[in-house]
């Protein structure tokens, strides 16, 4: 029996379908490749190139492969770009969520444990965040993957689908030999940029606002190491395949750092200068997202093994110094 990771060939998929890989597991990849890289998928997955929300693509894969459960990581996730262009991000993430439900109902498939996100919250109600806190995205890709776990959540009580939704904060750094690494075109997110500016490729970070109402000014994000996340998946389907019922945990370190908190600590692990300039407001933002991940802790069991931004830094750094064009290299 495999798993299928559906978008294995991104930047949280390369490193989910690796870990899946070291653990023994039997690993089928399916990807559009639109944003994510055929080298970035482990040789030992079998992998198929395709759309989500090509019905009958699917249909295929789920004939020839006997799948158990469903690691669902396919999604466009840019805020802003989803502030510009919403319908983007309903028709990729909403309709390939429908048909990745269909075709696992016709093939009898039950686990799914389903990339959510902290954007689902919108402005908390309270900092750190929980679990049963309001949600009200303030960005379309939030609300697309809102509309996506309450879509598992219906097919659950419909067909028994079980899932396990994994809130993620701000996924950063790479596999710790610097193998596999973030590599998006264009590249937005902060820790990368900040690195392409250590490496020399940027001239300067843009520090987007520094009027929210946080210590300094910028926004606050809590980060966590992408190998601890593939871990937190494993446990989650585990879990469902022991016959627990569907739930949603956040996965986050539970420390916020500030945008420059994080070229500060960027600078330290680099040694390297890194210019910086107050730039106007990204469109989306909310002040500060930090989770509070003691029921994954709990109910999962996770341990993350990395709880120093600086050596999660540190594997960003590794994995930019080998490969400084990405997969290019
Ligand atoms: P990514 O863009 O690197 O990976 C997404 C992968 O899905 C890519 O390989 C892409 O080619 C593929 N894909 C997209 N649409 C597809 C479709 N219709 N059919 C087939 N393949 C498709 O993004 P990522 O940062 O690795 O994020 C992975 C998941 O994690 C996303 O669902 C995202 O919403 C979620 N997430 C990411 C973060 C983060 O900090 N990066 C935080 C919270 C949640
Ligand atoms: N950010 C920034 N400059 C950049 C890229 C990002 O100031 O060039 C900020 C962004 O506005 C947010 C934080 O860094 O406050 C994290 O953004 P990212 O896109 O990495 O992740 P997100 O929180 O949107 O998932």
């Amino acid at each position: 029996m495999a798993i299928l990771v559906a978008g294995g060939a991104g930047y949280i998929g390369s490193h989910m379908v690796d870990r899946l890989i070291e653990k023994g597991r039997d690993v089928v990849v399916v990807d559009n490749l639109s944003t994510g890289h055929r080298a970035a998928i482990n040789t030992k997955a079998r992998f198929y190139e395709g759309d989500t929300r090509d019905h009958d693509f699917l249909e295929q894969v789920f004939t020839k492969e006997t799948i158990e459960g469903v690691i669902h990581m396919d999604a466009f996730s840019l805020v802003a770009e989803s502030m510009k262009d919403p319908l983007k991000y309903f028709d990729n993430n909403v309709i390939g969520m429908v048909a990745l439900l269909e075709v696992m109902h016709q093939h009898n498939v039950k686990y799914m444990v389903f990339s959510s996100t902290a954007a689902t919250y919108g402005v908390p109600e309270r900092t750190p965040i929980h679990e049963e806190d309001r949600k009200e995205p303030i960005n379309p890709y939030g609300e697309s993957k809102l509309m996506m776990e309450h879509m598992i959540r219906w097919c659950d009580k419909a067909y028994g689908i079980k899932f396990v939704a994994l809130r993620y904060f701000n996924a950063a750094g790479a596999k710790a030999d610097g193998s596999i690494g973030e590599d998006h075109h264009p590249e937005t997110h902060l820790i990368p940029i900040i690195l392409q500016v250590a490496a020399g490729q940027r001239d300067k970070l843009k520090i987007f606002g520094t009027d929210y109402a946080t210590p300094d000014g910028t926004n606050v994000r809590d980060y966590v190491h992408i190998v601890d996340l593939a871990d937190a998946h494993i446990l989650a389907l585990d879990y469902l395949i022991q016959g627990n019922d569907s739930q949603a945990f956040n996965l986050g370190s539970s420390t916020g750092f500030s945008n420059k908190q994080i070229l500060e600590a960027a600078r330290e692990v680099t040694g390297k200068e890194i210019p910086a300039e107050e730039a106007p407001r990204r469109g989306g933002d909310p002040d500060s997202l930090v989770a509070n991940s003691d029921k994954a802790r709990k109910v999962l069991g996770w341990k993350p093994q990395y709880d120093d931004v600086h050596d999660i830094i540190k594997t960003a750094w590794t994995w930019k110094q080998k490969h400084p064009k990405g997969y290019e290299d």
